[in-house]
């Protein structure tokens, strides 16, 4: 019987790689946060699966950094206030 060779898939070859792996790219809708309302409570900081959404120290408001937010709108179904809304993301 012969035994096929393949390459391993799904392996991180380097640590960090994922940094250059902007997955903002696969969005196909846009968290946007209305400072005004925000009151830097932290739940879309908590709940965010790509770190993805920080509230500033200096602020105290959210912010989300749309080179890896991937638009799974978690943020906006956690935040009390409702303050994060859904835009239709334009490419
Ligand atoms: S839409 Fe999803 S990935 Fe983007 S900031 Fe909100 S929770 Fe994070
Ligand atoms: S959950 Fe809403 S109110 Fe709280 S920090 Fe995030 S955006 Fe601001």
């Amino acid at each position: 019987m012969t035994v096929e060779k393949h390459p391993p898939g799904g392996t991180i070859k380097k640590v960090g790689s994922t940094v250059s792996n902007k997955t903002g790219t696969w969005r196909t809708f846009r968290p946007v946060v209305d400072k005004e309302k925000c009151t830097g409570c932290g739940m879309c900081e908590r709940f965010c699966p790509d770190g993805s959404i920080v509230v500033n120290k200096t602020t105290r408001k959210a912010e989300v950094d749309y080179d890896y937010c991937k638009g799974c709108m978690i943020c906006a179904e956690v935040c009390p206030v409702k303050c994060i809304t859904k835009q239709v993301e334009e490419k």
